[in-house]
């Protein structure tokens, strides 16, 4: 019924580690088995692709499948598509490690309702919109802004024809509904926790390190 495209193409520059951030260690197993194994044991996933380079195909169950990642996220999203089978279709964040299964059923739900949605917390910080000498241009209503997690989800025959539209129009794109939002159709946000954060900088690791101590 899905299929997971399961991100672990990135280099993680911004770790500024050795290993891609996706395989640094957090407590006693690497950073991307801790959602992978939430998708693992559910049997909702009926198809799971790991896109990643061939050197670290180890990390991962020789049951699943793997497709080699393309240089921009977008790249390694379309990468997986090509190998996918089932209608729906889950693209996560390998470096979200704290992704819970409670919230596949409602995703499922929402791309039944809307065609294309994803998980996304409420905005905590007032943002601004400045330009690039720093002056501010505005201020943003935070009460209408999510910050986007994944995953993201929708059908796989939108998901084919919102690509031909990327690839048309050129586009570069940061995450999956962008490409939805780019052809005018509606997209639609599950409400998530703060907790399903992407693990970017040396920070996030300490707060994920501190997280897995505590839970
Ligand atoms: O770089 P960023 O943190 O936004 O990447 C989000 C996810 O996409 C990570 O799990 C990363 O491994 C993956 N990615 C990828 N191929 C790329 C860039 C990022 O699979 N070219």
């Amino acid at each position: 019924m899905i299929t997971l495209i399961f991100l672990a193409g990135g280099i993680g520059s911004r770790m500024g580690a050795p290993l891609p951030k996706q395989y640094i260690p957090l407590k006693n197993k690497p950073l991307a088995l801790y959602s992978f194994e939430t998708f693992l044991q559910a049997p909702e996933i009926t198809q799971i692709i790991v896109v990643c380079e061939p050197e670290y195909q180890h990390f991962f169950p020789p049951s699943v499948q793997f497709a080699k990642p393309g240089p921009r996220r977008q790249d390694s999203v379309y990468s997986g598509l090509q190998k996918s089978t089932q209608e729906m279709i889950f693209i996560h964040d390998s470096a979200r490690p704290f992704f819970e299964a409670k919230y596949i059923a409602p995703l499922i739900a929402a791309v039944q309702k809307t065609g294309a949605a994803a998980l996304a917390s409420p905005v905590a910080n007032t943002i601004k919109q400045c330009s690039t000498d720093l002056l501010v241009e505005k201020t943003l209503d935070r009460s209408h802004l999510w910050d986007m997690q994944t995953p993201q989800a929708l059908w796989r025959s939108l998901m084919i024809e919102a690509f031909d539209y990327l690839h048309k129009h050129n586009l570069t794109i940061t995450d999956d509904l962008s490409m939805v939002e780019a052809m005018g159709l509606p997209t639609q946000i599950v409400p998530s926790s703060p907790r399903n954060f992407k693990i970017t900088t040396p920070f996030d690791l300490a707060v994920a390190e501190t997280l897995c101590a505590i839970r």
